[in-house]
This record gives C-alpha cells, structure tokens and sequence, in this order.
C-alpha cells in the first residue's frame, strides 16, 4: 500500500509556481494576482481563505483579501465582482462558498467574469471542461487528476466509481476520468443509489465525496483499489490537546491495508486544492498577459 502524499505533492507544486513566477519577474513582468472574496465570519470560511492567500504569498503572487460584513447585500456583492471583473490588474478572484443564505449564490457565480473565474464554476468554464477546451478546472478534481498523474495510477480501462455528484466535486470528476487521457469507466453514485456496496466492490478507483465521516468501510473496497478521500470532519477527540481531530469520509484505518493507494486525511487532496486554484491563477495570468 502507498499512500499518497497531497502535502508533499503541494510542496514541490508550490515549488514549481514559485520559479515560474521569479521568471516572470526576472524578465521585468508583474506577480499574477488573485484576490479572495468572504462575506460573513464563517470559521471554516475564514481558514480556508486565510490559507489561499498564506499559499499566494508563497509563490510570490500578489494577494487581496476582501472582507465583509454577514449583512452584505446582495447588490453591493454583484457591484463588487463588476468591479473586480473590470479590474485591469487582478487575474483571477474566488467568492468563497458559502455565502449567507438571503445571497443568491448562483447568481453571483454566474456574474463573475469566466477568464477570471479560478474556481471554475461558471457554467461557461464547466462547458469547456465537458468538451475538453482548455479552461479553468475546478480545484479540488483538478489537485485529484494531478496526485493520480504524479504517483502514476493507471486509470486508462479502469473501473472508476465516483460517490457524490455535487457541481464542485463528484460530478466534474466523474467527467474529467472519463475524458480522453485518463479513459476510465466510470459509475457516478448519489444518495438515492440502490446496493452502493456492490458497485464499490468493483471499483478500481474510488473517490469518496459524500460528506459522511468514515462512511466507506474495508467491506466496501476492492482488494487493491485505489482510494481518493475527499471528505474532511472535524470529529471530538480525547487524544488531541485541541479536542479534535480530522477524518475522511473513508474509514483509514481498516480501508488502507486492502488498497494499493490511498489518501489520508488530513494531508491527502486538501493541500492540492489550493495548489491548483494557484495554478488556475497562472494560467489566468498567463492568458491576460500573453493571450
Ligand atoms: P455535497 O454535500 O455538495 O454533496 C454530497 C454528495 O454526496 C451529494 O451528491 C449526495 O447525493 C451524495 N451522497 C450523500 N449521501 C450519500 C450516500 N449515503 N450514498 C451515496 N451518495 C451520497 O458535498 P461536496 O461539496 O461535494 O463535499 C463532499 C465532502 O468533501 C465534504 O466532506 C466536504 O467538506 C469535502 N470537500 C473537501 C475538499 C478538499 O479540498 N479536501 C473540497 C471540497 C469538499
């Protein structure tokens, strides 16, 4: 069994960027620059936020944090992403999600101008990813394809079951294993799938994004197969000084000895989801600066 190491991974990415970005400044260009949009106080918001733009100092982008109120309204945050959308020094902006419920989400999404759209999910970049255009892909399935390239899983005729269809995840993953390159079967599972048991057990692949603490169980999983675990809880703990401690939506410890990869949480496809907003933020800066 190997386990596939997201922060590792993510170190040497961040490595990667970093020298593009001292060439770019080498030959007299500017940073790429993202800004990062959190309305309300939501912790894990917060520390989500804080850490994509820790990572762009990192790289030695430029970064903007932009904080507000909960009580935001809902057309001061539309003037705000025109503003951004028209802002000749900014690549690229993410609004993190969620936002405070009498905000309209899909309509701020779809307000976001898609060359600056580093998440990747307006429906114009999630169309060019379908048809296999170059786009921004969403983050999290992005860092996945990345850790399954770099540790060389074989994924060409594999049996691939994706458990969870949410826009961000589990359904752009289900299209990017079975897009030309990475030519897998794939099964996408949901919460009104009949007998999940049976079509994990024939998973070669098995990635995890439902959301359920420990949900998939050594009984569950193929000898051999390869595990990617999305999901990420905060769970009591009396072993930890902060009363806590993180899991997977993957039960770790009786899963992994059956596998021949798999993702631990934390450390697994965390880290390389804000490694590959950092990469959109280059490809962004990129298609502005060199068209
Ligand atoms: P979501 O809640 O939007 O979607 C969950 C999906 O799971 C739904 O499509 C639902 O149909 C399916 N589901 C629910 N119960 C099921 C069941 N019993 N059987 C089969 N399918 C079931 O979730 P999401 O935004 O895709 O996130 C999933 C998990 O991944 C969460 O724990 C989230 O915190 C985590 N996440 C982690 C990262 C990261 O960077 N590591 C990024 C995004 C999400």
């Amino acid at each position: 069994m190997q386990v596939i190491d997201g922060k590792l991974t993510s170190a040497t990415i961040k490595q990667e960027i970093a020298a593009e970005v001292d060439k770019i400044k080498a030959n007299g260009g500017r940073a790429p620059h993202l800004a990062a949009v959190l309305v309300g106080n939501d912790p894990a918001s917060e520390t989500y936020v804080s850490s994509k733009v820790k990572s762009c100092k990192e790289v030695g982008f430029t970064s903007t944090e932009l904080r507000f109120p909960a009580d935001m309204s809902e057309e001061e945050l539309l003037q705000l992403v025109d503003k951004l959308n028209n802002q000749e020094d900014l690549d690229g902006y993410i609004v993190q999600l969620p936002l405070p419920k009498h905000i309209d989400e899909t309509k701020v999404l779809m307000a976001i101008n898609p060359d600056k759209d580093v998440d990747g999910f307006h429906p114009c970049n999630l169309g060019k990813m379908m048809t296999g255009l170059p786009t921004f892909i969403p983050a999290t399935p992005a860092g996945i394809m990345e850790l399954l390239t770099r540790y060389g899983v074989e994924t060409s005729g594999k049996q691939c079951v994706v458990i969870g269809r949410s826009n961000i995840v589990g359904t752009p993953m289900s299209v990017l294993m079975s897009r030309k390159g990475a030519d897998s079967t794939v099964t996408i599972c949901h919460s009104r799938t009949k007998n999940l048991k049976e079509i994990t057990l024939q998973a070669d692949i098995l990635i995890v994004a439902l959301g359920k603490p420990k949900f998939v169980t050594a009984d569950m999983v193929k000898p051999g197969a390869t595990i990617i675990d999305v999901g990420i809880h905060r769970v009591p703990s009396s072993e930890t000084k902060s009363g806590f401690r993180l899991v997977g939506d993957v039960d770790y410890a009786e899963v992994a000895p059956k596998c021949s990869f798999i993702t631990p949480v934390p450390g697994g496809v965390g880290p390389m989801t804000i490694v590959s907003l950092l990469q959109n933020t280059l490809k962004a800066y990129r298609f502005r600066t060199e068209g």
